[in-house]
């Protein structure tokens, strides 16, 4: 197996391969097909299985298949639990898009928002944020997602633990109901399940 037959263009598969990968791992060869169809996919996968990339390089195909929107509004939002997790995202999307036209970057809580700020200005087509510094920023009108295409809630089941899922249903209503979205998590609980169910259509569920 590998990132070619998954489907992935020449641009992605290179720089996968620079980082020094050339055999998917079983999340990424059971998730990447599926969202390269559009489809909703909700993921069984632990960190260190590769999950990752198993969302990232999908949605950079997906993107880069089209030019990027006037003005460049957020196309793609990825939800993390922790700071810690949206920078690792952040420095994969970094990665991976080294050989297409795509801008990233990663906004959260706890550190001066200006630099943020002034990176939204100058326009992202990928945003990776945990829920309450990106409520913060929309709150103050700094930031639309109006034109998001893909939502991907990474570590769901932590993102809950923490105390999110009034901010996940807040975020939720801000971004169009016409979209593709991709459910990570470790654990299946009952209240994961609800959100898959309220969230997601037809998903096609995948494990690691
Ligand atoms: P993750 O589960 O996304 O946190 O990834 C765990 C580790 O696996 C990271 O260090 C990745 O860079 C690495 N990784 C991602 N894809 C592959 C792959 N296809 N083969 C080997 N390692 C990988």
């Amino acid at each position: 197996m590998s990132f070619k037959s998954l489907g992935l263009s020449e641009s992605l598969v290179k720089a996968v391969s620079e980082q020094g990968y050339d055999t998917p791992t079983p999340i990424q060869s059971k998730a990447i097909p599926p969202v390269l169809k559009g489809k909703d996919v909700l993921a069984s996968a632990q960190t260190g299985t590769g999950k990752t990339a198993g969302f990232t390089l999908p949605l950079l195909d997906i993107l880069s298949q089209t030019p990027p929107l006037r003005n460049r509004p957020v196309r793609a939002l990825i939800l993390t639990p922790t700071r810690e997790l949206a920078a690792q995202v952040h420095q994969n999307v970094k990665d991976y898009s080294k050989y297409v036209d795509l801008r990233s970057t990663v906004i959260f809580g706890g550190v001066n928002q200006k630099s943020q700020v002034s990176t939204l200005r100058n326009g992202v087509d990928i945003l990776i944020a945990t829920p309450g510094r990106l409520l913060d920023l929309n709150n103050q009108g700094l930031l639309s997602l109006s034109k998001v295409e893909i939502l991907v809630l990474d570590e769901a089941d932590r993102m809950l633990d923490m105390g999110f899922l009034r901010d996940i249903k807040k975020i939720m209503g801000l971004i169009p109901k016409q979209r593709q979205t991709l459910l990570f998590s470790a654990t299946f609980s009952r209240e994961i399940r609800k959100l898959a169910n309220e969230f997601l259509t037809n998903p096609v569920s995948v494990e690691s």
